[in-house]
């Protein structure tokens, strides 16, 4: 039966969809409007034509990337020496120079892939799901799985999972602007299209990969993976990650300032050498002895290493990142702006109080499960003889989206929450929706939206066909509003009289109850579609429902750490300022002022609003706009905000924040789209572990700075001053090499791993502008540098006036500049428990990496100088266990400075 059509719509060449009315369209993809695709038509489809998925762009080829390791200015010393070397036909030096930049190449490269991968691989994890129709059923899939002709329903916030022919549109808004480049959504319909129309024009078509804005729609499905119109400008979908941050900029900079650095110092060895005396390729030599020393090769690929290690540990903290420079960023967050619902709450509601009639019924039993009954003055009650609850009850059951299903024996919703608790409600007293939905089958809905604060919807009646009844929830204003009648407790109309309903409203918002007022209406004249104008006015209020929404225990622990951590977490909510309070009380989040809300927000002027955001920390009746002003005060007053949002309005707020975190799960595309990163479980505490990960990942890399830094000044500073007052160069440019690239590669790569230490949440937000180099940073690595000259000086003078062995002077030098290293590793890192902490009997995390790096090093130097075939490629040779005993003790007093350093540290901070 499919054939003829199947074929011609293989064939069809896609831009004339829209040029087809829709039941021609309909017929082409083999389709049907009401039920989709048959399963069996699903199953045949996917197998001859494939999963809806785009190629994934390739990125940069590997040899390119390759090449990249060498473009790099330190690099480029190196290059140039080992090429001079080279020239001056020493042999061996060129070829370990050259060799060792190649294997720093080779290293960068595989650890930046290794980085690259992971990250990617994280940001793809991350799919996306299209709700469509099938054998009748509506369902959510990943949109991988759509085939041609399936019917596809979009709303506001989805990306469109597949190139459709828009068969019936709602208010439908488009923003195409990956595809068009045009950034103002497009106003979508469904009336077929003379002409031949360029893209942006085609008005009934919804191309794969753009975002829905506003309204809804549904389609039939086209085109497919490579043959949408997105995979034929064969514009791939970005999978390579940028792996450049502000921080790996500033390891740039700092690379650039000491490339003048040491050419500066080159040159005055250079000179030096030849008031000395030595011949110019003697000179020459030792200058790129102290290039070579000088350059901290390892440094660029242990940044993307320890960021990457970052990204790793925050997903598996349920935070994932999009855009790398958050990682950071994370680390100096001052305010992180949270939403209520969901987020610091389970989004788990239970209604608890119904105010129907003037009287108020308290509800039992918590959760979906549905135990639990409707009393009346403490006793349960027939429902027949409350018209009112009655009327009120059913609104919420018909007037309602969701559903409830058993999953694994627990009711689960689908759909929003809030309206699952008004599912649960009703049944309470015995109403289902499928009694009343065939009594009054529904035509038509306004969805829930923030900024309205209502949902609406349109119903015909059975028995009297010239009339149609609306049925409208929402916040108790947005309902009081629209009401100038109400019910009394014998269902009777009766004038609306606004103030017990305020003061109830009042009573259970303070309990932290969420509170939806209901209302009914009647439209004499028939109408397909409901409107908000249908719903402004004449409603007859019906009552309250209040519903419990417990905080997250893990969200109470989370703002406290946030507290500690010296940022402040701000509640903001569409909920009422009452109800808000209240869980915000229960957070312990209320610095003891009053909410403001989005109305008084409004009144106030930029300035006005900086002034006062400060010291508020709840914010009520907040519209999704008003978001961005938030964020854009507290940024004024120079915080680093964090701000989470999940709808399509929320957007604009989530770009505009320094760390925008959508909702993985309740979040829309849209959102997504907009944020830095994404929770995964859409908890508060996730937000919290992804700063303290921030901090680490920033901490570690200090560390690692100072870690390196001093073996490079220590070198450096050996070679400048051996040849200030000796002939004889103290360590050969190789053995530089070597412990560079080698001994001090396999120690600092170690500190990525660390773990977090107990104070990185107890002290304030790193200072965004912080320079990389802190004076503190500064001095330390002046003071270990220093000491590593001595030591290494030292041992080599003292040798070389007892033996009178140049070979075993410098091997032992060598050896003792990585005996020094390695004992100031084990200061730096925390691997061994902290003094103070062993003595206040707080557990420490301890790292065990270090100890796996110090076993390599010890090998690592036994081959060094033991092994005689590697002897003539570093000119070492082998030395005796009390001489090995002599390098290490000498090595290890590098604890008396550096922890020295670390006291005076912690007593600055
Ligand atoms: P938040 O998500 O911050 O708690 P919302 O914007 O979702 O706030 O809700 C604001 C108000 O709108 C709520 O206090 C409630 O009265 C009302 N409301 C919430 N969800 C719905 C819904 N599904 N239908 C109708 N009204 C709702
Ligand atoms: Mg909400």
């Amino acid at each position: 039966m499919l054939s003829g059509s199947e074929f011609q719509g293989k064939i069809m060449v896609s831009y004339q969809w829209h040029q087809l009315p829709v039941s021609e369209v309909t017929q082409q993809v083999g389709s049907d409007l009401s039920q989709g695709l048959t399963s069996a038509t699903v199953e045949q489809r996917q197998q001859a034509e494939g999963l809806n998925e785009l190629p994934t762009q390739k990125g940069k080829s590997a040899l390119l990337r390759f090449l990249q390791e060498f473009n790099q200015p330190l690099i480029y010393i190196l290059l140039i020496a080992g090429l001079m070397t080279f020239l001056l036909k020493d042999w061996v030096d060129a070829g370990v120079i050259l060799g060792v930049t190649l294997i720093n190449a080779v290293i960068g490269f595989i650890q930046e892939s290794k980085a690259e991968k992971a990250i990617s691989a994280l940001a793809q994890s991350l799919s996306t799901e299209a709700t469509v129709i099938r054998d009748g059923q509506k369902i959510r899939l990943n949109s991988r799985e759509l085939v041609r002709g399936d019917l596809v329903l979009l709303q506001s916030g989805d990306r469109v999972p597949a190139d459709l022919r828009l068969v019936q549109v709602r208010d439908l808004q488009v923003s195409e602007a990956a595809l068009t480049g045009e950034s103002l959504p497009v106003a979508k319909t469904e009336a077929a299209l003379p002409g031949d129309n360029v893209l942006a024009d085609r008005l009934n078509m919804a191309y794969g990969g753009s975002l829905v804005t506003f309204g809804r729609g549904r389609g039939l499905v086209v085109a497919i993976a490579e043959q949408t119109e997105t995979g034929r400008i064969s514009q791939l979908l970005k999978t390579t990650v940028d792996l450049e941050t502000p921080l790996t900029r500033k390891i740039q900079q700092l690379s650039k300032k000491l490339l003048y650095i040491i050419l500066g110092f080159a040159t005055l060895t250079f000179v030096l050498s030849l008031g000395q005396g030595q011949t110019w390729p003697e000179a020459f030599k030792a200058s790129v002895a102290l290039g070579v020393s000088a350059i901290p090769e390892g440094l660029p690929a242990v940044v993307t290493v320890t960021l990457a290690i970052g990204v790793e540990k925050m997903a598996q903290r349920h935070a994932i990142i999009r855009k790398l420079p958050a990682v950071e960023t994370l680390g100096s967050t001052t305010v992180i702006c949270s939403d209520k619902t969901g987020t610091l709450t389970e989004n788990q509601m239970t209604v608890q109080v119904v105010y129907a009639g003037e009287q108020l019924y308290e509800v039992t039993g918590v959760g979906y499960e549905g135990e639990g009954k409707i009393l009346s003055q403490h006793r349960p009650l027939e429902i027949e003889a409350h018209p009112t609850l009655r009327a009120c009850l059913t609104c919420g059951l018909l007037c309602n989206d969701a559903s409830l299903q058993k999953e694994a024996g627990q009711w689960e919703v689908t759909g929003d929450p809030t309206e699952g608790a008004l599912i649960v409600a009703a049944g309470k007293v015995g109403l289902t929706s499928s009694r009343l939905e065939t009594d009054y089958p529904r035509l038509d809905t306004l969805p829930f939206e923030s900024q309205y604060q209502y949902m609406a919807t349109l119903h015909a009646e059975l028995d009297n066909a010239d009339r149609q009844r609306v049925y409208v929830k929402g916040s108790m204003e947005a309902i009081l509003l629209r009401c100038d009648r109400q019910l009394n407790a014998q269902g009777q109309l009766v004038p609306l009289n606004p103030q017990p309903i305020e003061q109830v409203t009042q009573q259970m918002a303070a309990q932290g109850l969420r509170v939806l007022g209901f209302a009914q209406g009647e439209l004499t004249k028939t109408v397909e579609k409901i409107d908000h104008a249908h719903i402004a006015k004449n409603l007859i209020f019906l009552g309250l429902q209040g519903m419990i929404d417990p905080p997250r225990q893990e969200a109470i622990a989370a703002v406290q750490a946030c507290q500690r951590a010296g940022i402040q977490v701000k509640m903001i909510t569409g909920d009422h300022a009452l109800t808000a309070m209240a869980i915000a009380e229960q957070l312990g989040l209320n610095a003891g002022t009053s909410a403001l809300t989005g109305e008084e927000l409004s009144c106030l002027s930029p300035q006005a609003l900086a002034a006062i955001v400060t010291e508020k920390s709840v914010f009520a009746r907040v519209t999704p706009e008003q978001k961005l002003r938030l964020v854009e005060a507290l940024q004024y007053n120079g915080e680093i905000v964090a701000m989470t949002g999940d709808g399509v309005n929320d957007a604009p707020a989530l770009k505009q924040a320094d760390i925008g975190v959508a909702m993985g799960i309740t979040g829309t595309e849209v959102a997504k789209e907009a944020a830095d990163m994404i929770l995964t479980d859409d908890n508060f505490a996730a937000i919290a572990a992804a700063v303290e990960e921030g901090r680490t990942v920033y901490d570690n890399l200090l560390k690692t700075i100072s870690f390196i830094l001093p073996v490079n000044g220590g070198e450096g500073l050996t070679i400048l001053v051996g040849i200030a007052i000796t002939v004889n160069l103290p360590i050969l440019p190789v053995q530089i090499l070597w412990v560079n690239m080698v001994s001090s590669v396999a120690l600092s790569a170690t500190l990525a791993f660390e773990p977090k230490s107990p104070r990185t949440m107890e002290r304030p937000p790193n200072p965004p502008q912080q320079p990389l180099l802190s004076p503190k940073l500064l001095w330390r690595i002046g003071i270990i540098s220093l000491f590593n000259v001595l030591v290494v000086l030292g041992m080599f003078e003292f040798i070389l006036r007892e033996t009178n062995n140049l070979v075993l002077a410098r091997t032992m030098a060598v050896h003792t500049l990585v005996a020094a290293e390695t004992f100031y590793l084990l200061t730096i890192s925390q691997c061994l428990p902290s003094l103070s902490a062993w003595k206040s009997g707080a557990s420490q995390p301890v790292a065990y990496v270090p100890f796996i790096g110090i076993g390599c090093v010890l090998l690592l130097q036994i081959l060094f100088s033991q092994i005689p075939w590697i002897n003539p490629l570093f000119a070492t040779q082998p030395v005796s266990g009390i001489q090995a005993l002599l390098c290490m003790g000498v090595g290890s007093f590098v604890v008396v400075p550096s922890l020295t350093f670390n006291r005076w540290l912690s007593a600055l901070r």
